[in-house]
């Protein structure tokens, strides 16, 4: 099954750039073991040299 398809449960050719990349970053570093929840998990990435880091998914900020 294709890896889009696995995390998001769509059709990867109907998924936005940011649908895609949340689930390319999901699938690369999300372990459900670990502490904290998937966009916790992706904001902690270390990995500067992915093309992917400076726009990776991280939690959002409540509204006060
Ligand atoms: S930014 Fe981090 S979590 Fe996202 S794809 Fe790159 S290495 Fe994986």
């Amino acid at each position: 099954m294709n890896t889009a398809k696995a995390v998001t449960g769509q059709d990867p050719q109907r998924l936005s750039l940011r649908e895609a990349i949340d689930a390319k970053c999901k699938a690369c570093i999300y372990d459900e073991t670990e502490p904290g929840r998937w966009r916790q998990q992706v904001a902690a990435c270390t990995v500067t040299s992915c093309p992917l880091h400076p726009v990776r998914p991280v939690p959002r900020l409540r509204e006060k």
